[in-house]
């Protein structure tokens, strides 16, 4: 062998081994195309993750930093997963891992998404001391409702009952945003885990999506509260109805009118509170809105 095929003949061998591009796709790469949306995502936010699959490649299932997620099939044709992080999470790598079955043999790939912080916006107030904590018998009502809500919205069904694009519940001003950390008299409350938006009283508010309501009940906080469960671990939250007009385990269309607002539970004025929970953290409604929303 002449030195110069000696030389092409070792850059060959050091390429199949050191460039992963190379050896993957020669073995058992079922990937295609990868994208996520954003990318980075953010803390509190969401992330949709699109993909197609190589002929001969049957997808068994898709986890997300270890657990489950159904995903499904987009009118491109590709798959998709929506994945989300809470307030709480830390930024970094988040591992997306197919399982697969190609030529009757399994194994799987992994895909990383990266989270990013994001900084939100903080309000410090003086208020009365009655306002800063609760009297025994209403914290046990309030522990109770949050118990509730939680368990209306922390399972994460297998199929995805939502469709195309999301709508507005109610379309108008956004008063107050997601992640907003209230001090009051310089103790930290719980951030805003939803959005409030403006909604005289009686207006109606819609279903963003398909789904099967999971909770109606009248909260001390949140007074009448209304969860829908979109599928996929999805779900959306609704407060201070004046009234509902919806049945547990009631199924709705997009854009049915779930109830109408109000000023019920403890606010000072009507307005709308939208929640959005993602497989079991509460993400920004407008970060979904901004993935999934219709296009105005
Ligand atoms: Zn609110």
């Amino acid at each position: 062998m002449s030195r110069a095929r000696v030389f092409t003949f070792i850059w060959l061998a050091f390429l199949m081994l050191f460039h992963p591009a190379i050896s993957f796709s020669k073995s058992s790469s079922c990937i295609g195309t990868f994208e996520a949306e954003p990318s980075p995502f953010f803390r509190g936010g969401v992330s949709k993750v699109e993909f197609g699959l190589k002929p001969g490649c049957l997808l068994k299932r898709v986890d997300f930093e270890g657990k489950t997620v159904p995903y499904k099939e987009e009118d491109s044709g590709r798959l998709m997963v929506l994945v989300g992080e809470g307030l709480k999470a830390k930024p970094g790598k988040r591992a997306v891992t197919f399982y697969f079955v190609k030529n009757g043999k399994h194994f799987k790939e992994v895909r990383y998404l990266t989270l990013k912080d994001k900084k939100y916006p903080k309000e410090y107030l003086k208020v009365k001391r009655k306002m800063v904590s609760f009297p025994p018998k209403i914290l046990e009502r309030v522990l109770a409702d949050q118990r509730a809500v939680r368990k209306a919205c922390s399972a994460v069904r297998p199929v995805i009952y939502w469709q195309g694009r999301f709508v507005w519940p109610v379309e108008s001003k956004v008063l107050s945003r997601f992640g907003l950390r209230r001090y009051f008299n310089g103790q930290p409350r719980s951030p805003h885990s939803g959005i409030d938006l403006r909604a005289r009283e009686g207006t109606p508010i819609k279903s963003p999506n398909a789904g099967k309501v999971t909770l109606v009940r009248d909260c001390y906080l949140s007074g009448n509260t209304v969860v829908i469960d979109h599928g996929g671990g999805l779900y959306t939250l609704y407060a201070h109805l004046s009234k509902v007009k919806v049945k547990q385990g009631q199924w709705v269309e997009k854009g049915q009118v779930i109830g109408l607002s109000g000023s019920t539970g403890r606010i000072t004025g009507p307005h709308l509170h939208w929640g959005v929970s993602l497989l079991g953290q509460r993400v920004d409604p407008l970060e979904l809105m901004r993935i999934l929303g219709e296009k105005s």
